[in-house]
């Protein structure tokens, strides 16, 4: 199977939006004046179409997302599901999935982690002619890497929860080939990408969720 949101994972939010029981409060407070989230006001739905993967092509599904107002300052935010990230239209598994075959291998070019290994291929657009492509893979490595407050964050709790975890002898010993880049930037940026995985696995192990659950949202994707 390949990463991916399913179809029925967003149609259920969509429902969710449609009986408006989305709340403001698993946000961040105001960044302009630091009014708390939980007064937030409804201010607009937007249409995102997000790209999910069905048998290997990948299909379109229209999902409405919130947006909230400060009544302090006028601010608008989004709330994101937690298979959306910012900005993008893929969703957040198959983000972490095709980001993770790069990452998680030290060995993996761009080239083989568009690739879904059990079906030896890649996924393909509806017209033929396109599919994901590896550059598609580098720039999400890119994004992942600036979650640094989630990444950090998530370590601290996972500290706290459980202070024998193993996720700090991992962290110790990062494996970033230079083959895998050409500045320090992008090592850097490899390296943030590194934590943001071996948090994300820790935390599924000690507290059974992702970080993308709530804690990112709450931290404004930071
Ligand atoms: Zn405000």
């Amino acid at each position: 199977m390949p990463p991916t949101a399913t179809c029925e994972d967003i149609k259920t939010y969509q429902d969710r939006v449609e009986k408006n029981e989305i709340t403001p409060h698993g946000l961040p407070p105001c960044p302009i004046c630091n009014a708390e989230s939980r007064f937030f006001k409804i201010h607009a739905y937007r249409e995102r179409w997000f790209l999910i993967i069905v048998e290997m092509i990948v299909d379109r599904v229209c999902c409405a997302l919130v947006r909230f107002a400060c009544p302090g300052c006028g601010k608008t935010v989004t709330f994101y599901p937690d298979f959306a990230l910012p900005h993008k239209r893929y969703t957040r598994q198959s983000i972490m999935g095709f980001a993770g075959n790069y990452v998680a291998d030290e060995n993996a070019t761009y080239e083989k982690a568009v690739m879904v290994e059990a079906e030896k291929a890649t996924p393909g657009y509806c017209d033929g002619e396109r599919s994901l492509a590896p550059s598609t893979v580098h720039r999400w490595v890119a994004s992942l890497s600036r979650l640094k407050e989630t990444t950090r964050t998530a370590l601290d709790l996972i500290r706290q929860e459980d202070p024998d975890t193993n996720a700090f002898r991992v962290l110790a010993q990062p494996s970033i080939p230079p083959s895998k880049y050409r500045s320090e930037l992008r090592k850097e940026r490899l390296l943030d990408c590194f934590r943001l995985f071996v948090a994300e696995a820790c935390f599924k192990v000690v507290f059974h969720l992702s970080i993308f659950t709530e804690l990112a949202r709450a931290l404004g994707f930071t």
